[in-house]
């Protein structure tokens, strides 16, 4: 918190949601056409300094404590899907890899400049070929001091927008264990590197979505992140945190779904009541609110651990599983709260069908339900179902 007052802080927040609902919305009416950013978008993003948030203040960031991020993060949230998937993975993977694993020459030689986004990447996990995770068919193979790599990444988020692609790559092919994979950094200008299009997706436009295929793609071993062989260690660490980002986008979204509800609620009246009145729509908004507020206490359970460095994969799988199941609640229900004019565009209580169809990409984005359940079981095994708690707390010294 070193940087910020609560106040500055919490004027800060503010200043995010009307970024938001103001000048990101009114850009999401192209950016549904064109399912491109317009630079409009990174220049607001620029001199927001919503860039320099979650990067450490040793590399020209804020540096703020996961606490803090999540607080950013809900309010961004309540905007376009596309824009906020920009933002979130620009506050986590983006650095955070590099940062956790990266040598210190590439940290210092890149981590600056994602501070003014002068550097941007993608991250090319998922393949057409095989499941997610270690099932991997690109192949990166040692010849003398250079990695040549072959094979095709698909559903790549940024790849349009990106400088830099982290790439996970097979390096041992014959091996059965986790150390099949390698993570590279590559420049997205090295010859044989291409970027494909995706066709348009349901919701959250402009991401940038493309496919990248390497033929002979030849790199300076150099642009090995960590170890080889210690990719699939990078992929899981990385994306376990950045689960629990997710699940904040969904809490952004269930908090605006739950309140454009309650003002519809209060407006529409049928048979000479408002609609808030009826006990069924009452019901609707408490399971509505219940759940939102579910998700939102265990996100700063989380935030909690994370800030003072305990185990945070388990619970990252379940706040974002917990996040999805919400997500889709609230989502119904504001539907059956909205009535039909909840189906159409132009609402003016705000993107009723959009927000419906932005959540549904966190079911899939950085890992389906039964990933993140496979997550969570493997957890509660391994401890015997104690998670971190904070066991004695509120009591004197
Ligand atoms: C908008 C969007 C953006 C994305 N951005 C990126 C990105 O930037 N980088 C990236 O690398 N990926 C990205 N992805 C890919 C995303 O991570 C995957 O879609 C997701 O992990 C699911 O993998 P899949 O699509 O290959 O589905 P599949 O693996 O084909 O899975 C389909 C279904 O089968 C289930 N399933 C698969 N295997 C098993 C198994 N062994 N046991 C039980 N059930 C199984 C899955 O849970 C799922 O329900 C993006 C996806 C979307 C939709």
């Amino acid at each position: 918190m070193s940087i910020w007052t609560k106040e500055h802080f919490q004027n800060y927040l503010q200043d995010v949601r009307k970024l938001a609902e103001g000048p990101f919305e009114e850009m999401e009416i192209e950016v549904a056409k064109t399912d491109r950013f317009p630079q409009r978008f990174f220049d607001l993003v620029q001199k927001s300094g919503l860039y320099r948030c979650a990067l450490p203040e040793a590399f020209g960031g804020y540096g703020m404590n996961d606490l803090q991020l999540m607080q950013v993060q809900e309010e961004y949230s309540r905007g376009p899907g596309g824009m906020r998937m920009y933002l979130h993975y620009a506050m986590g993977m983006n650095w955070r890899i590099l940062h956790d694993f990266g040598s210190e020459d590439q940290k210092a030689a890149i981590l600056p400049k994602l501070a003014d986004a002068t550097i941007f990447t993608c991250f090319g996990l998922t393949e057409e070929t095989g499941g997610t995770g270690a099932d991997l068919h690109t192949a990166a193979v040692l010849d003398g001091d250079t990695y040549i790599l072959n094979g095709e990444k698909t559903l790549i988020s940024y790849a349009q927008y990106a400088n830099y692609a982290y790439v996970f790559a097979v390096t041992r092919p014959d091996s059965h264990k986790d150390d099949r994979l390698s993570a590279f950094l590559i420049p997205m200008d090295t010859p044989g590197l291409e970027v494909l299009p995706m066709p348009r997706p349901m919701g959250c436009r402009g991401a940038g979505y493309g496919k990248l295929r390497f033929t002979n793609v030849r790199v300076p071993k150099s642009c090995l992140i960590g170890k080889e062989g210690q990719g699939l260690r990078i992929a899981t660490h990385s994306l376990a945190v950045s689960r629990a980002h997710v699940a904040v986008s969904n809490l952004g979204l269930c908090q605006r779904m739950l309140e454009v509800s309650i003002a519809r609620a209060k407006d529409r009246v049928t048979f000479g009541k408002p609609l808030a009145s009826r006990q069924m729509i009452q019901s609707y908004l408490a399971e509505m609110g219940t759940y939102t507020h579910a998700l939102r206490t265990m996100l700063y359970d989380f935030a909690k651990d994370f800030d003072s460095g305990k185990e945070h994969e388990t619970k990252a799988a379940m706040v974002k599983y917990f996040s999805i199941v919400t997500a889709q609640k609230v989502s119904d229900f504001m539907l059956l709260i909205f009535g039909g004019i909840g189906y159409f565009e132009d609402c003016t209580y705000g993107p009723i069908e959009r927000m419906y169809r932005d959540c549904r990409v966190t079911w899939l984005e950085e890992g389906p339900p039964s990933v993140l359940q496979i997550t969570a079981a493997r957890g509660l095994l391994q401890s015997g179902g104690t998670l971190p708690y904070t066991l004695g707390e509120g009591a004197g010294q």
